[in-house]
């Protein structure tokens, strides 16, 4: 592919965040124009800044892909909004207990947090949260404010190294009101697909206990919030995702 051709999906982006800049100069919060943004757009720059964390995928077992699929399978996709976006699931060869989405919808696992999971709800469970953060526009929309950053010039106009930007999604931080709207879509999610929000409740519960806590779970709500909502979307009839021996096989995805 020759430069010029790579280069056009930054191109339409830099047009979009001129827009977006004017509006955040005039005060309105970019967050509507942010939404509307084509996903089209989003998927080509995605593809543009390079396959980021293709290096340590585990490949797993026939067996254990499918297992994989039949829990995304049952998140999404779950109604014609889903059609407005797509994901791609894989577990990444790493021991720190992360989960984080890139642009265009590419969503990764760690292996620690694979090992650390107690339930393939619970692994349900953070999958809806991530999903809710793609549906949401929450990268692209930190993705953008961080373009208009002096370490955003700096970012692009440096080597193109897909490492950098593998780090740049996996620390990415965000707000509290997106954690807030992505633990809401994700409970929303999970009744749909009539999966116990214990897992959920449990992983993040454990999680902040535990002392390694990670980036993903920095900036949640409040516990009592938290529980609340748990509460408002419980599921009445949940159906399980496998039985305890697929689980078991499940969790030795990376070896
Ligand atoms: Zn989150």
């Amino acid at each position: 592919m020759e430069d010029k051709d790579k280069a056009s999906p930054l191109k339409g982006l830099a047009w979009v965040i001129v827009a977006i800049g004017i509006a955040a100069v005039f005060g309105f919060g970019i967050t509507p124009f942010v939404r509307a943004i084509p996903w089209s757009l989003e998927k080509n720059v995605s593809g543009f800044l390079g396959s980021t964390s293709t290096v340590n995928v585990c490949q797993g077992s026939p067996k254990n892909k499918i297992l994989l699929n039949q829990i995304v399978s049952r998140l999404y996709p779950l109604d014609h909004d889903d059609s407005r976006f797509s994901v791609n699931v894989q577990i990444v060869n790493n021991p720190t207990i992360n989960a984080f989405a890139e642009l265009g919808g590419k969503i990764s696992l760690t292996r620690g947090l694979l090992e650390k999971a107690q339930s393939p709800e619970e692994i349900a469970g953070v999958l809806a949260h991530e999903m809710t953060h793609v549906s949401r526009r929450h990268i692209l929309e930190g993705f953008i404010t961080h373009l208009m950053t002096w370490g955003g010039v700096q970012m692009i106009s440096g080597s193109s190294s897909s490492m950098r930007w593998t780090n740049y999604f996996l620390n990415m931080g965000f707000t509290r009101t997106q954690e807030t709207e992505s633990d809401e879509g994700a409970l929303r999610r999970l009744q749909k697909a009539h999966i116990s929000n214990d897992g959920f409740k449990e992983f993040f519960e454990r999680m902040k206990e535990s002392t390694s806590i990670s980036a993903f779970i920095s900036d949640h709500p409040s516990d009592q919030s938290r529980l609340e909502m748990v509460e408002k979307y419980r599921n009445e009839e949940p159906k399980p995702i496998m039985t305890k021996d697929e689980w078991m096989a499940f969790k030795a995805y990376c070896q």
